[in-house]
């Protein structure tokens, strides 16, 4: 049974997400914190034939930044939206006190839906339509695959 608590408003089921209380996070924030320990950026800096395979470290650097503060302990639900920020699909959703896009007849039309695009094609929308059939429970049973690239 699928818990209400980890369906979003916007038919994401949160679990699902790579970011979902991840691992990757812990790593990358132990390696940042080593690198920076070593003042690594120093010796990427320094211009020499020898070591010249890391002369990208702050592009590198900001990256692991990202994969250190990209985790996420909370679902939407729970923790306000996607890492704590709300979006505009959950902000409709609030506004209209519906408990998700599903109690609303203009799924199909609504452009709210453009960022999750991408990454997650047609997933949300499928998973309205079956949370709209079954209900939460059942209908996110048969939720679709989280990323398109999962097909
Ligand atoms: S913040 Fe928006 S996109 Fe993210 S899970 Fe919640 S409803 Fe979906
Ligand atoms: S208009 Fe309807 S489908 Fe679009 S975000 Fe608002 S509640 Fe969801």
């Amino acid at each position: 049974m699928k818990s209400k608590n980890d369906t979003a408003y916007c038919g994401i089921y949160c679990p699902d997400c790579i970011h979902y209380k991840n691992k990757y996070s812990v790593y990358a924030k132990s390696l940042k914190d080593h690198l920076e320990a070593i003042a690594f950026d120093k010796y990427a800096k320094n211009k020499s034939p020898f070591g010249a395979q890391f002369k990208n470290f702050e592009e590198f650097e900001s990256v692991l930044t990202a994969l250190a503060e990209t985790k996420c302990n909370h679902t939407c639900r729970t923790g306000n939206g996607c890492s704590g920020v709300p979006c505009k699909i959950m902000e409709c959703c609030i506004s209209k006190n519906y408990e998700g896009c599903w109690d609303c007849s203009e799924v199909d039309e609504c452009d709210k839906f453009y960022f999750l695009e991408p990454r997650c094609g047609e997933m949300p929308k499928n998973n309205i339509k079956k949370i709209k059939k079954d209900g939460i429970d059942k209908g996110m049973e048969k939720r679709d695959n989280f990323y398109v690239w999962q097909k």
